[in-house]
Parts: C-alpha cells; sequence; structure tokens
C-alpha cells in the first residue's frame, strides 16, 4: 500500500474526484452518473447560498435545539482520577449531541439533506437506516417539510429494532424490510441504491452516514461540522484555550467526522476513533474495519472494509446495531493510513461497563455506540495529566437500548 505524501492541510479532501488519497471516488452504474452529477452541483450551489446557510442555522435553533451544551463530566472525572496516580486524570468534557430532537447526532446531517432536496424540487425521499436513527431522524424531516419518505431497513432489523419501526410509521413514512444478503444494513443500503436509479426524475437519497459515492462522504461531514465547530468556541469559552484529545465512536463514521473535521489541522490535538470490537477482533465477530479489515470497494466508495478471503464482505457483529456496518467513511481509511487518528476498538463488555458507569455517575443513560468511546476514556484519561481536556462525543441517548440492555442483564420489563 503506497502512502500519501503529508499534506500541507488535513482539511482540504476530497479533490475533484471525490478521493481521500486513494479511498472514496464514486463506484456506480453509468445510470446513476448524472443523478450524482445533479447532487454535486446543487450542493455546491447551496453551499455558496447564504439564504441556504440562513435557513440551516434558524431550524438548528428552533428545531434540533442546538447548541447542544459542551458538559463537564465531573464525577466522572473525579472517579477516574482516584484510581489514577497522584496529578493524572484527564478533565472530562460531554459534546451532547443525545440533547438533539430525536436523540442523536443523526438529524444534524438528515437537516441539511431535506433542505437540498428541497432546494433541488425532489418530493420523494429514500433512505436506509441499520438501528433506525438514521430511519427516524429522516422520518421526522419530512413530516417537518410535508415529503413522501420510504426507509429501506434489513429484515432481522426491523424484528430487532421494533420500537423504532413503529416510530417512523407514526410520522407518516413507509418501512420497507429488505430480504437479500443478509438482511442488514448493508443490504437496506443496496435496496435504497437500487430504489434513486430506477425513480431519478423526484427521488432524493438521504445517506446517513459519511459512506457512499462522493459528494456524500464530504456533504455528510459538512453537516456535521456544527458539532466540532461548537466544540471548538465552547471549550475556548469555559477554558480558554482547545482541548487536548478527542474521542468519539465510529460506525460509518459520521458523528467522528463532525467532531474531528474543525481540529485536523490543530496537530497539537490528539484525536481518537473508537470502533466496535464486538466479542473481540481476533473472535471474527466484530465490526472494527479499519482494526480489522482491508482495503475494497463498497456502496460507491474505496474504504477498509470486513472481507472473507475470496473478497466477499462479511457480517459484522457489535452489540450495538448504529455501529453493525462492514465499512467506514474514506475519510477515516485516509487518516488512518496518514496517522492523523489514532482508531482504537471496544468489546461489547467494556461497553457495557461504560453504559453502567455513565448512568450511575452523570445520571446520563448513553445509546450503546457512545458509550464504545466513553470505555476508551475510561482507559485513556487516567494516563494524562489533570490538566489535560478531554472531549467525547456523546453521540446519542439510550432510550431506544433499554429493552436489549435489560434483557442482557437478565431483567424483564
Ligand atoms: C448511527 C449512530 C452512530 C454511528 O454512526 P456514525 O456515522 O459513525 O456516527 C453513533 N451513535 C449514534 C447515537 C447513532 O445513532
Amino acid at each position: 500500500m503506497t502512502l500519501n505524501p503529508a499534506p500541507n492541510s488535513f482539511r482540504t479532501g476530497p479533490d475533484e474526484r471525490g478521493r481521500f488519497g486513494i479511498f472514496g471516488g464514486r463506484f456506480v452504474a453509468e445510470t446513476l452518473m448524472p443523478l450524482i452529477l445533479d447532487l454535486e452541483k446543487a450542493y455546491a450551489d447551496a453551499k455558496a447560498d447564504p439564504s441556504f446557510k440562513a435557513d440551516m442555522e434558524a431550524y438548528r435553533t428552533h428545531y434540533i435545539g442546538r447548541p447542544s451544551p459542551l458538559y463537564y463530566a465531573e464525577r466522572l472525572t473525579e472517579h477516574l482520577r482516584a484510581q489514577a496516580p497522584a496529578g493524572q486524570g484527564a478533565k472530562i468534557y460531554f459534546k451532547r449531541e443525545e440533547l438533539n430532537h430525536t436523540g442523536s447526532h443523526k438529524v444534524n446531517n438528515v437537516l441539511g439533506q431535506i433542505l437540498l432536496a428541497r432546494r433541488m424540487g425532489k418530493p420523494r425521499i429514500i433512505a436506509e437506516t441499520g438501528a433506525g436513527q438514521h430511519g427516524v431522524a429522516t422520518a421526522t424531516l419530512c413530516a417537518r417539510f410535508g415529503l413522501k419518505c420510504v426507509v429501506y431497513m434489513g429484515a432481522v432489523d426491523v424484528e430487532r429494532q421494533a420500537p423504532n419501526v413503529f416510530r417512523m410509521k407514526m410520522l407518516g413514512a413507509e418501512v420497507v424490510p429488505v430480504q437479500s444478503g443478509t438482511r442488514t444494513l448493508k443490504d437496506a443500503m443496496n435496496e435504497a441504491l437500487r430504489d434513486w436509479v430506477t425513480n431519478v426524475a423526484d427521488t432524493f437519497y438521504c445517506i446517513g452516514t459519511v459512506a457512499g459515492p462522493h459528494p456524500y462522504p464530504a456533504m455528510v461531514r459538512d453537516f456535521q461540522s456544527v458539532i466540532g465547530i461548537e466544540t471548538k468556541q465552547q471549550m475556548l469559552e469555559m477554558e480558554g484555550r482547545l482541548p487536548d484529545s478527542l474521542v468519539a465512536c465510529i460506525g460509518g463514521g459520521s458523528n467522528a467526522m463532525g467532531l474531528f473535521h474543525p481540529f485536523l489541522d490543530d496537530r497539537e490535538v490528539e484525536i481518537y476513533g473508537v470502533e466496535a470490537a464486538g466479542h473481540g477482533v481476533q473472535s471474527g465477530l466484530h465490526a472494527a474495519s479499519l482494526t480489522g479489515g482491508r482495503p475494497g470497494v463498497l456502496h460507491g466508495n474505496r474504504t477498509y472494509l470486513l472481507m472473507n478471503e475470496d473478497g466477499q464482505i462479511a457480517d459484522a457483529h457489535s452489540i450495538s446495531a448504529g455501529l453493525d456496518y462492514p465499512g467506514i467513511g474514506p475519510e477515516h481509511a485516509w487518516l488512518h493510513e496518514m496517522g492523523r487518528v489514532t482508531y482504537l476498538s471496544a468489546t461489547d463488555s467494556e461497553t457495557l461497563e461504560a453504559f453502567k458507569l455513565c448512568s450511575m455517575l452523570e445520571g446520563i443513560i448513553p445509546a450503546l455506540e457512545p458509550a464504545h468511546a466513553l470505555s476508551k476514556v475510561l482507559e485513556l484519561a487516567p494516563t494524562k495529566p489533570a490538566e489535560h481536556l478531554m472531549v467525547m462525543n456523546l453521540s446519542g441517548r439510550g432510550d431506544k437500548d433499554i429493552p436489549q440492555v435489560a434483557q442482557i442483564f437478565g431483567q424483564t420489563l
């Protein structure tokens, strides 16, 4: 594998072909190309239009509830300092994306794409979803703007995530169970791409993470970057300086890219992404594409993927359905190869410990996804000096996970 030359900036990508080094791009059927080019042009126009920005600002404030707080997790900080050597134990902050309308960071991106769809005059929105959080966010914004909404969801996930399926239907969306392949997220995305090609004229495809063909990875990152932009400003106000480290969990990588991107050129800031290690990377039952995968092409871009020896896409496993994706956004693959971001992984059992601790010490029940990030905060914070400022992205709230966690702990609801 050839490494790219070190860039002057980590924030300039992708290039005009949508590449981050050798990653990204747009590997799509000929028939999809006009749609992708249309979207790219519409997004470039929107970005340059002050009225689009003003619309985004207004709905962020009044509908999503931004800015989200940057919160000092005092009891967690003290708890970890008590176990650390004298003078050690980072000061821990949570970026509270779980307080957004619909309960996660997903809505930041969906708002951007739905406002774009309206500009483009597309009355029908399609989306893929795994755990259902992106589907719920999309159904919510479609209800708000009176757009038709069709959500593709693997049949296995439809069964596992019944409350979110009901939520989407309440919001007026049609949920289509996907019966192909492993009947999970990657199959839902295949089906959505198929729908898009056949309904060219009236349909906008709202992708839920920093994956898919160019311009999606960059566009979704831009819409999520509000997380990092706010964090920078809030930290300057609260501490008078930048944080020393950032930590976020990674499914496709959108909440992480959103936090990381505004800090990529602040080279003194350490950055950690946390993948889902499931039963352990050695077990083969995991979703850690960077730690346990290799480069290939899926869903229109080149990136790290979980594959078997024949190059077939392997099943991902995680306790958290929201991290259960066999790939990772191409920009993360590039940041990994450039060494700018350190990628770690957290097992299911480490995650459950962090889930309990956060609930008991901070009065915040986190989603299982950010509990992965938190489990690495528990390891990293005690190794840092007390003046070290660490920010973790609390990407979503845990309400959706209560039935599953109760079952694991042997409780009936
Ligand atoms: C979907 C989801 C994730 C994983 O998606 P990314 O694109 O990696 O951010 C993480 N946390 C929550 C709460 C989610 O709903």
